[in-house]
């Protein structure tokens, strides 16, 4: 496995809005991006990331490994569903009324202590990328966790992280609209 720096919260990288990719996609980042996946896929190997010292994740955006580009992977199984993407350039093209958030709080590999309290995102979104993994275009619609941590990912392009989004006077703002996941 490749073994990426990520970078942290503490670097300017990580709250500055990334440049598009020029497509089509070269060689060389798609390998990037297969390796971030794949990085994302060990890392909940428990006994492997223990005996790695790395943290678990299910996403991983450019600016974490230090490249202030549009694009991210996601490695997740939500409902015996898997999720393994690599998403170029990717476009928010609808989102719903409805919020949501995760009850334990958000993590994120650049945050090395995690920030409590709620962050509000769409409970549903439909997101329109080029996906390295299958290296085709393709639209996705998202509902619950998936969509949170495809939002999650998507705010680091615009260097926006997930304590950007907590309520600073009450991090834990009741919100009628949105529900807990
Ligand atoms: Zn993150």
């Amino acid at each position: 496995m490749k073994k990426f720096k990520i970078h942290t919260d503490k670097e300017k990288l990580l709250h500055e809005k990334c440049r598009e990719v020029a497509l089509p996609l070269d060689e060389e980042k798609r390998q990037t991006i297969l390796d971030m996946v794949e990085y994302l896929k060990l890392s909940q190997d428990d006994e492997y990331a223990k005996a790695n010292k790395i943290r678990p994740g299910v996403g991983l955006a450019a600016p974490q490994i230090g490249v202030p580009e549009r694009f991210y992977a996601v490695y997740l199984v939500d409902k015996e569903k898997t999720y393994e993407y690599g998403l170029v350039n990717p476009k928010i093209l609808s989102t719903s009324v409805k919020k949501a958030y995760l009850e334990g709080g958000e993590g994120c590999l650049s945050v090395p202590e995690d920030v409590m309290g709620h962050v509000y995102r769409y409970f549903r979104i439909t997101i329109q990328a080029y996906d390295a993994v299958s290296q085709q275009n393709v639209t996705l619609k998202l509902v619950g966790y998936p969509a949170i941590v495809f939002q999650h990912e998507y705010d680091h392009l615009d260097g926006i992280l997930y304590y950007d989004r907590i309520n600073r006077d009450d991090p834990f703002k009741k919100d009628p609209e949105a529900v807990a996941i």
